[in-house]
């Protein structure tokens, strides 16, 4: 399996937005929203309050599709953003990019066009991912989502550092 940038960016897109509303007081700073926005390539993504409102509710959904525990369940929650999120599905080759799959109009505005990008590339992802390789940390108290884009698909956490705190304190415990 090929994880090229093409086709990762609405995933990685939607794991970056759930994680920017993560454990952060509402309303997110739109410096924050913005600066998401632009590591992906989203093209014009200036944003109103209101905007901001309805991005942050729009991540509480795709965090669903994370946190799913079963296949099944996981499917059922990424066809709920495909229809909130999608109007049509065509190809496109613009600013030289190789042919790729837009999920709504090119005009619609920042809102509109996240949620299609997140919620194709989401169900791209899974197609190829065999509906699995999204997950939560499973640090307890961490609560952010990633992509398991490793060779053998069995990421747990969503950074090494997690991953490094949660093994000393399981060390802590058993010498207790
Ligand atoms: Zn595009
Ligand atoms: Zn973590």
């Amino acid at each position: 399996m090929q994880y090229d940038h093409d086709n990762m960016t609405g995933v990685a897109l939607a794991a970056d937005l759930v994680n920017a509303v993560t454990g952060v007081r509402q309303p997110l700073s739109r410096v924050a929203m913005r600066d998401v926005l632009l590591s992906h390539e989203i093209r014009q993504p200036e944003l109103a309050d209101d905007h901001i409102h309805a991005l942050a509710q729009w991540a509480d959904l795709l965090r669903e599709v994370f946190a799913a525990s079963a296949t099944e369940d996981r499917t059922r929650a990424a066809n709920v953003i495909l229809t909130g999120g999608t109007t049509r599905a065509y190809l496109t080759t613009h600013d030289g990019w190789s042919p790729h799959l837009h999920f709504t109009g090119e005009d619609e505005d920042i809102v509109a066009r996240v949620m299609a990008v997140t919620a194709g590339g989401i169900a791209i992802f899974l197609v190829e991912s065999g509906g699995e390789r999204l997950g939560v940390c499973a640090r307890a108290d961490c609560n952010r989502v990633f992509v398991d884009t490793s060779r053998n698909g069995r990421r747990t956490y969503c950074s090494a550092r997690c991953g490094n705190n949660d093994a000393v304190s399981r060390h802590r415990q058993r010498r207790n």
